[in-house]
C-alpha cells in the first residue's frame, strides 16, 4: 500500500469530541493558531466517540482545509477514557498533548506546557485553578471523590491535574502498554511517573452545549477510579467481619455466663432480629463490593478490544488512492 509522503509530526494534539460540532471549528483555529507559534510540526487527531450531531462532518471539513487534522470515528460511544487510548494509538508526535473539545481548556496552555516539555519534563499536566464552572453539587461530589482516592488509592494524584496535559512519547508508549478496560486516566498518567510538572490554567465555561458527563456517568467512573487504583474496598470487609466476630463472641460467653448463673431469661426477639438483619445486610454489601471487583475481572479477562474504528479519515484517503476496499476493523 503507498505510504502517505507526510514526515511524523512533532507534536501531535488529540481531542475526544462527543457531540461537539459547533465548537470543533473554533477549536481548530485556536489549536493551529498556538502550534504555529511554538512548534516545528503538529497534526491533530480528533476522535469521534460516537456523536450522533454533526461532528463527524465538521471534522471532515476542518480535514479539507488542512491536512494535518486527521479524525477517526467510533462504532458507537465507548467513553472518553477510550477516547483518549484510540488517539494515543495513532498519534505520531513526539509528544502529545490531550484536550477537550468544549474550550474548557485554553488551547493557548499549550505553549507554555511545550516550553516545559523543552526543558526537558516528559508529563506536563495542566492544574486547573478552580473549579468555578462545575455545578456545587458534582463540585462537592469531585472533592469528596479525591479524599477518598487520597486515602485509599495506591497511587497519588496531583492536585487539580486531569486529562489536559502533555505527554513525552515516553510516556505516551508507558501508556500504550495499559490496555486496561475499566480506565481511569488520570490515576493511569501519574502511575507511569517520568519526569512531571503542573502548569496552571484557568478553566474557562463551556463554549457550547452542555457537559456530557451525567451524575450515573460519574459515579460509574468514580468506581473504576477507586477499584483500579485499590483493593481497599475488598479489604475492609475483612476487617469488618473480624471485628463483628469478637463482638458475637464476647456477647455469646456473655449470654452464657449469665444462663448458667441466673436461668432463661425473657427471650430476645427484637436483639436477634436486629442483628440477624444487620449481618445480612453487611453480608450483601461486602457481596456487593465483591461483585463490582469480579465483574471488572470479567471483562479484563473476555480481553475485548478497547474500541472499534468505523471510519478513519486519513486512512480511507490511502484507500481509495489505492483503490483498495475499506474493511471495518477492530482496533486496527
Ligand atoms: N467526551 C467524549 N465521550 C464521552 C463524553 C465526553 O469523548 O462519552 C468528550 C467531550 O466531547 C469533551 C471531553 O470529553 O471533549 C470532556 O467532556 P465534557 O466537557 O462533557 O466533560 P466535563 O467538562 O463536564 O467534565
Ligand atoms: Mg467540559
Amino acid at each position: 500500500m503507498p505510504q502517505k509522503a507526510q514526515s511524523m509530526p512533532e507534536l501531535t494534539v488529540v481531542v475526544p469530541v462527543f457531540n461537539e460540532a459547533e465548537n470543533i471549528p473554533e477549536l481548530i483555529q485556536r489549536i493551529s493558531a498556538t502550534l504555529d507559534r511554538c512548534v516545528q510540526s503538529f497534526e491533530i487527531i480528533l476522535v469521534d466517540d460516537g456523536s450522533s450531531d454533526g461532528t463527524l462532518a465538521a471534522a471532515r471539513a476542518a480535514r479539507d482545509a488542512d491536512p494535518r487534522i486527521d479524525a477517526l470515528s467510533f462504532s458507537r460511544n465507548f467513553g472518553k477514557e477510550v477516547a483518549i487510548a484510540a488517539g494515543l494509538d495513532h498519534a505520531r508526535g513526539s509528544a502529545v498533548v490531550i484536550i477537550d473539545a468544549d474550550l474548557q481548556h485554553p488551547p493557548e496552555a499549550i505553549e507554555a506546557m511545550v516550553t516545559k516539555w523543552r526543558e526537558g519534563y516528559e508529563n506536563v499536566y495542566g492544574q486547573r485553578i478552580d473549579r468555578r464552572f462545575d455545578a456545587p453539587l458534582r463540585r462537592a461530589l469531585t472533592m469528596r471523590f479525591y479524599h477518598l482516592f487520597e486515602r485509599f488509592g495506591e497511587t497519588s494524584l496531583p492536585p487539580g491535574a486531569g486529562d489536559f496535559r502533555l505527554l513525552d512519547r515516553k510516556a505516551v508508549n508507558a501508556l500504550l502498554r495499559m490496555r486496561e478496560r475499566a480506565r481511569f486516566s488520570k490515576g493511569l498518567y501519574a502511575w507511569i511517573g517520568f519526569k512531571s510538572i503542573g502548569v496552571p490554567f484557568q478553566v474557562a465555561e463551556r463554549a457550547s452545549g452542555a457537559s456530557k458527563f451525567s451524575y450515573g456517568k460519574l459515579t460509574r467512573f468514580a468506581l473504576d477510579g477507586l477499584t483500579s487504583f485499590s483493593t481497599m474496598p475488598l479489604k475492609v470487609w475483612g476487617y469488618f467481619g473480624g471485628l463483628i466476630s469478637i463482638f458475637a463472641l464476647s456477647a455469646a460467653t456473655f449470654f452464657i455466663v449469665r444462663t448458667l448463673l441466673l436461668g432463661v431469661d425473657v427471650p430476645g426477639y427484637a436483639s436477634l432480629i436486629v442483628s440477624v438483619t444487620f449481618l445480612a445486610g453487611v453480608q450483601l454489601l461486602s457481596l456487593g463490593v465483591i461483585g463490582e471487583y469480579i465483574g471488572r475481572i470479567f471483562a479484563e479477562v473476555k480481553g475485548r478490544p478497547l474500541y472499534i474504528v468505523a471510519e478513519h479519515l486519513s486512512r480511507d484517503e490511502q484507500a481509495q488512492a489505492s483503490g483498495a476496499a475499506r474493511i471495518g476493523n477492530a482496533a486496527e
